[in-house]
């Protein structure tokens, strides 16, 4: 089984719509939606709804109103303050000590310095990972509640998936669509994949998101294409793209020129090739994963 991830250095380059066309050219796959903070390939491949599955994430601190002294050392240990002791005009203690949740890391530290014991840890909800049908095979994706962390826990839940799943129905390829940047969330994307698409933009900033990815992909082993989206806006910022990948050893698998169809497209809910076969730009993406297809050896 291969596992192919498309990355992007940040969102909106196109990445997500990409991939959609690769699901739809690759014929029946795995999709593993990793970009769990802003989960959408499914409203592009189909599969919004599904069984879902709980994800918790850090868990969060809780008193014990009965066992707390007010001896203000939690309050005290809590670099993210969010544990404190209500207190009265004066300073004084005006009861046992509260936590608010949405600044609760789930570090623990607070239950540790508490000699009453009063702190214990208990798991909080922080996502929803959902397994469901696309139109081009059985596609996982998760959603993040709002003001939750540790979205590179919750990409490994849904590659983890993924895999199995594609082991489980004999699918030999699972793509992966990754999370945008460099943090966390890309390194659980990324780790153990047999190889990349990077997706960019002809600009300045794209560059420099590239030559980022690059380290991180070179200190994980990974082979990468790249995909020049709307290269035809800024043709000279472009070649430059192009230079840099070539001595980076980045494969140029395709070019795609901007092209309103893709919006329609989208619009639509549709991958460009499902939408538009054998458009020009259908035809340049159908390009650029033939050519990263033999590059990376799918
Ligand atoms: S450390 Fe324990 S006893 Fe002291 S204020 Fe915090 S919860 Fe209460
Ligand atoms: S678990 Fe950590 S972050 Fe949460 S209240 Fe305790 S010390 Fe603060």
């Amino acid at each position: 089984m291969k596992q192919v991830v498309v990355l992007s250095g940040k969102g909106g380059t196109g990445k997500t719509s990409f991939l959609a066309s690769f699901a739809a050219l690759a014929g029946e796959c795995v999709l593993a939606d990793c970009d769990v903070d802003a989960s959408n390939l499914a409203i592009l491949a189909g599969g919004l709804e599904g069984e879902e599955e709980p994800f918790f994430g850090e868990g969060v601190a809780r008193v014990d109103p009965e066992l707390c002294s007010r001896c203000g050392k939690c309050e005290e240990a809590c670099r993210f303050h969010a544990v404190a002791i209500p207190r009265a005009p004066g300073g004084e203690p005006a009861g046992p000590a509260r936590v608010v949740e949405i600044a609760c890391e789930g570090c623990g530290l607070c239950g540790i310095v508490c000699p009453e014991g009063a702190i214990t840890m208990e798991d909080r909800r922080s996502g929803t990972l959902v397994v469901a049908e696309s139109r081009h095979g059985p596609i996982v994706h998760a959603r993040l509640l709002p003001g939750e962390g540790n979205s590179g826990k919750l990409v490994t839940m849904v590659r983890e998936k993924a895999k199995g799943i594609a082991a489980g129905k004999g699918l030999d390829l699972v793509l992966v669509d990754g999370s945008p940047g460099i943090g966390c969330p890309v390194i659980s994307s990324l780790a153990d994949v047999d190889g990349a698409f990077l997706v960019a933009e002809p600009s300045v900033s794209a560059l420099h998101d590239l030559e980022r990815i690059h380290q991180l992909l070179e200190r994980f082993q990974v082979r990468a294409c790249l995909v020049l989206n709307k290269f035809d806006l800024q043709p000279g910022v472009g070649e430059r793209i192009l230079a840099f990948c070539r001595e980076a050893g980045i494969f140029p698998a395709g070019k795609v020129a901007f092209d309103p169809l893709f919006l329609e497209a989208l619009q639509e809910g549709r991958s460009i090739v499902e939408f538009a076969p054998g458009s020009r730009p259908a035809q340049a993406v159908e390009e650029a994963w033939r050519g990263g297809k033999e590059f990376l050896k799918i």
